[in-house]
């Protein structure tokens, strides 16, 4: 059988390198926007934004798409009468709540997500929530959570929306091991997944958050986890804290990813290395063909990454060792160490991290560094392209299914398409 970490590359990598650590002015969507995926997984589920016009703006128009439909997000307007201290805040919201949940009674669980406007007033959610979860007790529970810009930067939303759900995990009574599988993945994703994990013999798991919210997953001491995330370190600590153990591994991106992250759970279960080599041998290989065709495009390209998703270091390492692309600096809005252990033995040595930001100095190197591509948030893409820099939105790759074998081709065309579009505008 292969072994599933190459060995002819290095296995120490970035363990210990040092990481410039920058605090400044920052370019990044703030924790609102996790709603944006968050409402199409928890289906059951309703995002009640508690904040100013420009949220219910944010949350709008990244969610376009949902204006035929009956959304499932949706924001409490505070105003200048609430800032200015002249109305009681938590009157309208229970009215805003009552008349919501008399509309639409598919609503079984209400998220109320704190912003900066509701920070700003000190509005206590928390207590709103319990308030809430009282007077509809038969109907829908009602948690809080904040998406604000103060507080949390683009995906952490979903952290802090997972970590909310954790008190309401039913207790696990069974003697048997379970495998918990913690962060969103498209259905698509976690269908394939799954058929993996039941042909190795490993039926005793679930996905963190569910479909519906009816069927959270109960947890207890024979529980692990398995982190499908990287963002998810407050959900982690949660988890840690109500005894479960993490399963230390690479995240599922790409051929490698994928096969490194399978074999934490075959091996916590006990699947012997034939059956795990004879389960994973045909994705395995399509994906390493279609890797192939876009290694031929990408090979020598130089990849800069502003911090804005926390997916940089995996994506960097997925990019670096499976489709042979340089990494002049990998940038992420938080370095979780622990959580990174795997991911960063994996980086080559000498890779140029960075914490944070400070945009002004991170924007001079990677003009000194003249990458290929660049991948960044909305906010610096169009000014690096009107500047002759090709660019990734970094927002596109948490929106996108990218994660298992099938999806390992998809997931680098979102880094070869851009580089062709420059080819073909430029012949
Ligand atoms: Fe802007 Fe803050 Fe509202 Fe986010 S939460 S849209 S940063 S005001």
């Amino acid at each position: 059988m292969q072994p599933v970490i190459p060995i002819n590359k290095s296995t120490q990598g970035c363990s210990n390198s040092p990481v410039l650590s920058e605090k400044g002015q920052r370019e990044v969507f703030c924790g609102l926007t996790g709603i944006i995926w968050l409402h199409r997984k928890i289906q059951d589920a309703f995002f009640l934004v508690v904040g100013s016009r420009t949220c219910a703006h944010l949350v709008q128009s990244a969610a376009g798409v949902m204006i035929f439909a009956e959304p499932r997000f949706g924001t409490a307007i505070i105003d200048e009468r609430d800032l200015a201290g002249l109305s009681d805040a938590n009157d309208e919201l229970d009215r805003v709540v009552s008349e919501l949940l008399a509309r639409r009674p598919d609503i079984k669980l209400l998220f109320l997500v704190g912003s900066c406007p509701s920070e700003v007033i000190k509005l206590d959610l928390s207590r709103a929530a319990e308030r809430l979860s009282r007077t509809y007790v038969q109907r829908a529970r009602v948690l809080n959570y904040s998406g604000s810009g103060i507080e949390t930067t683009f995906t952490q939303g979903e952290d802090a929306c997972l970590a909310s759900l954790l008190p309401t995990l039913p207790q696990r009574q069974s003697p048997n091991r379970q495998l918990l599988i913690v962060g969103t993945l498209a259905d698509v994703v976690e269908d394939q997944l799954g058929a993996l994990l039941h042909k190795m013999g490993i039926d005793d798991f679930d996905f963190f958050p569910p479909r519906r919210s009816s069927k959270l997953p109960a947890v207890g001491a024979n529980s692990v986890y398995l982190l499908a995330q990287p963002f998810l370190s407050d959900t982690a600590r949660g988890l840690d804290a109500l005894g479960l153990q993490r399963l230390d591994a690479p995240f599922p991106l790409g051929e490698e990813g994928t096969t490194a992250w399978l074999q934490a759970a075959a091996t916590a279960f006990g699947v012997d290395a034939a059956r795990f080599a004879e389960v994973t041998a045909a994705p395995r290989q399509r994906a390493q063909a279609t890797l192939a065709r876009h290694r031929a495009k990408l090979a020598g390209k130089k990849v800069f990454f502003f911090p804005d998703s926390q997916l940089e270091i995996p994506l960097a390492r997925f990019l670096h060792r499976e489709l042979d692309m340089d990494l002049v600096e990998v940038g992420t809005p938080y370095l979780h160490r622990q959580l990174m252990a795997a991911e960063l033995a994996l980086l080559p040595e000498g890779t140029r991290l960075s914490e944070g930001q400070s945009l002004e100095l991170q924007l001079d190197r990677c003009h000194a560094d003249q990458p290929d591509l660049v991948v960044c948030g909305l906010g610096l893409a169009n000014p690096l392209e009107a500047q002759g820099f090709t660019t990734k939105w970094s927002i596109e790759l948490v929106f996108t299914p990218i994660q298992g074998y099938e999806q390992a081709g998809d997931l680098a065309a979102l880094f070869s398409r851009p580089l062709l579009r420059k080819q073909k505008i430029a012949a």
